[in-house]
């Protein structure tokens, strides 16, 4: 896709957007294709990640592929000794560690497919995806729609008072917001007082 090497394939590609966007979609559509190819594959997610299975990437459309949940990146790189691609679900759930992995794997000839939240709730950067993001050879935004005028939404509203920074959770914890949208609902939740909606 990106070269004519063929001495290795090594790449990282990563696919990012917030909550509803489709990133796990997009991921298992990509290692799909990789399996009509008949490449080797070895699927990742956090151990945090807890909803709905422990051993499926779920996504919310329930498609799903059976996955290894694994809580320390270097991990992968055992498991993963001998495979042709490797995708990585909700990868902003792990430490930096997850970025040196993913070079590691790159630099093997391994196909390395990465989606997660590019922001966490308050819209900052979140964990290893923006170094991930820095690194990779390709980067595909995802977008979900804003619940509050249709545009396209970067940000997922977080709807229950909460400071952790992880919270799963569906529909009822988060909503996708646009820009515009978020800034109004963050103000708002600054100021009660605020009535600029
Ligand atoms: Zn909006």
């Amino acid at each position: 896709m990106f070269s004519e090497n063929t001495k290795k394939a090594g790449c990282i590609e990563v696919i990012c957007g917030s909550m509803f966007s489709g990133k796990t979609e997009e991921l298992i559509r990509r290692i799909r294709r990789a399996k009509f190819a008949n490449l080797k594959i070895e699927i990742f997610k956090p151990t945090i990640d807890t909803r709905f299975s422990d051993e499926d990437v779920v996504s919310h459309d329930f498609h799903k592929i059976p996955c290894h949940a694994v809580k320390d990146p270097k991990e992968m790189l055992k498991i993963a000794d001998d495979v042709q691609v490797v995708g990585i679900d909700e990868a902003q759930f792990y430490d930096m560690s997850l970025v040196d992995v993913a070079q590691e794997l790159a630099n093997r000839g391994i196909r390395v497919i990465i989606a997660g939240l590019d922001m966490d709730y308050l819209g900052k950067p979140f964990g290893p995806m923006p170094y991930l993001m820095a690194i990779a050879e390709d980067v595909r935004k995802v977008h979900a729609i804003c619940v509050k005028c249709g545009a396209l939404a970067n940000y997922s509203h977080r709807l229950v008072n909460d400071d952790e920074l992880v919270v799963l959770g569906e529909k009822e914890a988060y909503e996708p917001l646009c820009r515009d949208c978020f800034n109004k609902a963050m103000e708002k939740q600054d100021n009660p007082e605020y009535s600029g909606d």
